[in-house]
């Protein structure tokens, strides 16, 4: 039994692995003779307009390395240039299935709306997208970090790229897609208008406009996951990374299993989005000061203000500093990852608000991650380990003013390779009353602080009681 899985190694299947595939054998021929069945007519054939079924009659569950008629186009993750790297395909398009080099599929979790809109008919499974005038207006990179396999592992650093250096490929009827898409907009938000009416920020007509509105140039960027890079990054073999993705999709993705020799895996969850303030071109380039902040996802903070927690006014101060950077010659970027509630999700995170503020004693500091764990198993999901990609692709070597106060980021972008010159906590006058228990358990857990005094005293910190607001 091999599985044995150095970066590079091919993995041999394991028992387990030659029993789940004998099965999905099986399946395979119970599907095809399901498809050869007359389809049976029921009551609802009466009531329901039957749709015409877009796909092929046989289902392809899964395929194998050696299969016939399988013949994955070459990627060689980490090469010098996108040509030689060779473009991803994910899709099961008809013309693509063949050559399809990566597992998953492409949008990330949109993916299943794009079923859905397949099902009900008004997506042809066969539509390839017209990428005319879709390009950059803004150029970022090629940086020296996008050809070191072991900087970027979970994103395609060529991924806005693909349209004009795979362009021969998609010529041809290969559905290649960007992962990552480029564009300039304006943005309006009150506490930067509040901002500028205060004197903290100036109109300069540059990155601040007369209106208060922000000039940003930003990219949104979908993950791609090249899976022996992943795994070493967390310390695991790849066969592992594999099982468990495979295992806890429900089984979502068979070639996790069944195609050792497909290394890139777009996995079905959110991306993020980057945020620059400044000529994107200044980005690592000597002399060219950086102010940035890594933020996860907060929905109820960040968009509706929820103040049981500081992500939002976190998330202000961070663009007001980044903006000030940019105002002085030097750049600031904000990176919004789609991590909700630490990579736990929305519902996880509202059975733990209920849990705090029902147990014995009312919401407390102390307990705060206690709680989460109770719900969660563990206290965090974000696993910081592959977020500094994001930098490396953006061509960041130094960052001279990081607005966050987590260890876990700090931890992981300085492990990265990436220096960091000054780490800038939220002042305390943005930090909202009932968000204390998140903020000073979070420093009570070793989040970075300039108070460092206190730790002990708060965990006294207590939140509002539900029954404080009158419903
Ligand atoms: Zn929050």
């Amino acid at each position: 039994m091999t599985t044995q899985t150095k970066a590079g190694a091919s993995v041999a299947p394991d028992a387990n692995v030659a029993a789940l595939l004998s099965k999905l054998d099986a399946l395979d021929l119970q599907q095809k003779e399901i498809s050869q069945q007359p389809s049976p007519t029921t009551d609802l054939s009466t009531t329901l307009e039957p749709r015409p079924n877009p796909y092929s009659s046989r289902v392809i569950l899964t395929t194998y390395p050696k299969q016939f008629g399988i013949h994955p186009l070459s990627l060689h993750w980490g090469a010098p240039t996108a040509e030689e790297r060779g473009p991803i395909v994910a899709s099961r398009h008809p013309d693509s299935i063949r050559i399809r080099n990566a597992i998953g599929a492409y949008g990330g979790s949109y993916c299943i709306y794009r079923a859905l809109a397949v099902a009900i008919g008004e997506l042809d499974p066969t539509h390839l997208p017209n990428f005319t005038l879709t390009e950059p207006p803004v150029q970022i990179g090629p940086h020296p970090q996008w050809s070191d396999p072991k900087k970027i592992v979970s994103l395609d650093p060529y991924g806005h790229l693909v349209t004009t250096a795979y362009r021969e490929d998609i010529g041809r009827g290969t559905d290649v897609r960007p992962s990552i898409a480029i564009t300039k907009a304006h943005m309006k938000i009150a506490e930067i208008d509040a901002s500028v009416a205060a004197g903290r920020l100036t109109v300069d007509n540059r990155i601040v406009l007369p209106n208060g509105d922000l000039n940003v140039t930003k990219a949104a960027v979908e993950p791609v996951w090249y899976l022996p890079g992943v795994a070493e990054r967390f310390g695991i073999e790849e066969v592992l990374l594999r099982r468990a993705l495979f295992e806890d999709t429900g089984g979502m993705y068979p070639e996790l299993i069944t195609r050792p020799d497909l290394k890139v895996f777009l996995p079905p969850i959110g991306g993020l989005t980057v945020y620059i303030f400044g000529d994107p071109a200044h980005i690592g380039q000597p002399g060219k000061r950086l102010t940035m902040r890594v933020h996860d996802e907060c929905n109820g903070s960040d968009v509706f203000g929820s103040d049981i927690c500081t992500c939002r006014p976190y998330l202000m101060f961070g663009i007001e500093e980044a903006v000030k950077e940019a105002q002085q010659g030097g750049v600031g970027v904000i990176v919004y990852f789609r991590k909700e509630g630490r990579a736990l999700g929305e519902v996880t995170k509202y059975l733990v608000y209920n849990a705090r503020k029902r147990q014995a004693g009312g919401d407390r500091a102390d307990t705060y991650f206690l709680r989460t764990e109770y719900v969660a198993g563990v206290k965090d999901m974000r696993f910081q380990a592959l977020m500094p990609d994001v930098l490396h692709w953006l061509g960041i070597t130094r960052i001279d003013r990081l607005t966050s106060m987590s260890n876990m980021k700090y931890d992981a972008i300085v492990n990265s390779g990436i220096e960091v010159v000054e780490r800038v906590p939220i002042p305390d006058d943005m930090i909202p009353e009932d968000s204390r228990v998140e903020i000073d358990a979070k420093i009570a857990d070793g989040y970075f602080s300039t108070h460092e005094g206190d730790k002990v005293a708060l965990l006294q910190t207590k939140g509002r009681d539900w029954e404080d607001v009158a419903h």
